[in-house]
């Protein structure tokens, strides 16, 4: 038995705004699954802004003051590079899952899906079920169809610009926001960024739906690419399942010549990406089960065995064993693994503190009245922590002078200070004209925040 893969369903169609699809509401095991996934990722998504770590916001990324905070982490526009290795972990983590279960992160926990959910929720409970919203569309334009159509559009709306409040609050301190929101003293950049996301949000949700999913997310384009005949797809049992046909409970498909499929459609009105899984797989599914879930209701009505629809592998349809630790699934976990190991790595041995020594433009080195060679430097230190620290300046391979250096100098939190030093050094302690040495910057309070840095001392 084949999974059935017709070409004409791998093709992309073309962007149809008039092809709306009507998603009749299903119940059971997998779209249980769906709704507690979908409520328990936007309870994360609207705590997070508010929760505080010391007497802060704990995840706040300032785009103005370029201060990333993550709780007790601080990263700058320097630690972008990590971001690097984010992208690097996420792409193989997704490569990973797409091979392993197919469009899973599509149909049970990507924001596209779990927003439409919610508002299809809303229009359900409003306009009423899949029939019901089909005539309402059909309908002259009564009282009734205004009155519904208002208060579907209002609730969307506000809904979006809960969500775009919610979304702007990872960025702006929350508690200025909502002020400033009750107040009407938000910025006009705050307001043009709200506004901006509660339409995205509106018409994404709202009006694209699925057609996002299907003509613009670019992940659909190449998740096929992924799949092998030991990937995790939810197919339809084409031997089991055919011919198709109605019938009645008590009769005997066999004596009738047909298959299980009683053809109730059932499992196209729940799709919400608008396709028939009986006609093969197809780039437009999201793997969301609740095709299954339709399915499974119909065979139990009839008395058959459930799993008509069901989440399985090619290989499994062919009666074969599904190899799980095939070589491109091996290769993509250790890969996903390998970069979470560098990337926790670099994040565990990143040194919040970042210094610049700048040396003298104007001259390469002074003699001043007592014939002692001076040169001049600019050290600037950032305190890249959530606490103000004291730091001690210290040289290395210029040991056999008495030189003066800053002590305990004080830098708050997250600010960065400019400290002008000069070195004044007898010209004959050193052997060369040029002597490379270390400025070394280290945080007095936590000594493991330390930097060295490389510079040159001229003498004449
Ligand atoms: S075919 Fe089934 S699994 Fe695929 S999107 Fe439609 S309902 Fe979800
Ligand atoms: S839900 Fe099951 S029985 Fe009904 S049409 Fe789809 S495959 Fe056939």
């Amino acid at each position: 038995m084949k999974i059935n893969i017709k070409e004409e369903h791998l093709i992309i169609k073309p962007y149809n705004s008039q092809t709306s699809v009507y998603v009749r509401e299903q119940k059971g095991f997998y779209q249980k699954i769906r709704r507690y996934i979908n409520w328990l990722l936007m309870f994360i998504f609207i705590a997070v802004p508010f929760v505080q770590f010391n007497d802060q916001q704990a995840v706040l990324l300032d785009v103005v003051s370029q201060e990333f905070r993550i709780f007790n982490m601080t990263f700058w526009p320097q630690d972008f590079t990590l971001l690097a290795g984010i992208f690097m972990v996420a792409a193989f983590a997704l490569f990973f899952i797409t091979s392993w279960i197919g469009r899973v992160w599509c149909g049970y926990v990507c924001p596209q899906t779990v927003w439409t959910l919610a508002y299809v929720w809303v229009e359900h409970r409003i306009e009423g079920t899949r029939n019901q919203r089909i005539a309402l569309d059909k309908a002259p334009w009564t009282l009734n169809k205004i009155t519904k159509k208002v208060l579907k559009h209002s609730s969307w709306l506000l809904m979006s610009l809960f969500t775009a409040t919610t979304f702007i609050s990872y960025f702006v301190p929350v508690d200025e926001l909502y002020r400033g929101l009750f107040d009407f003293g938000l910025s006009g950049v705050v307001t043009f960024w709200l506004l901006f996301f509660g339409v995205v949000t509106y018409g994404n949700a709202g009006w694209m739906k699925e057609h996002f999913c299907i003509h613009f997310c670019p992940y659909s384009r190449f998740q096929s690419a992924m799949f092998d005949k030991n990937t995790f797809m939810v197919a339809y049992d084409n031997k089991r399942g055919e011919s198709r046909g109605p019938r009645k409970r008590k009769d005997d498909p066999k004596e009738l010549g047909l298959g299980d499929c009683v053809d109730c459609n059932l499992c196209v009105d729940v799709c919400p990406a608008g396709i028939d899984i009986r006609n093969g797989i197809q780039y437009e599914c999201i793997n969301c089960g609740l095709c299954i879930d339709a399915c499974d209701q119909t065979m139990a009505k009839f008395n058959y065995a459930k799993g008509l629809i069901s989440y399985t592998s090619e290989q499994a349809l062919a009666g074969k064993k599904t190899n799980r630790f095939n070589l491109k699934l091996v290769s993509y976990a250790s890969l996903t693994l390998i970069f979470t190991a560098l990337l926790v790595f670099a994040i565990d041995s990143r040194i919040p503190l970042e210094a610049n020594v700048i040396r003298d433009r104007t001259a390469l080195y002074r003699v001043n009245y007592a014939g002692v060679v001076e040169n001049t430097y600019t050290v600037k230190i950032l305190n890249k922590t959530q606490a103000p620290l004291h730091f001690d300046i210290k040289v290395d391979s210029l040991t056999n002078s008495e030189l003066t250096l800053p002590k305990n100098v004080l830098i708050s939190a997250g600010t960065m200070r400019e400290i002008p030093i000069t070195l004044a050094i007898d010209g004959y302690e050193l052997e060369k004209k040029i002597t490379h040495f270390n400025f070394i910057i280290q945080a007095i309070e936590k000594p493991e925040i330390v930097l060295q840095k490389n510079t040159v001392f001229f003498r004449n």
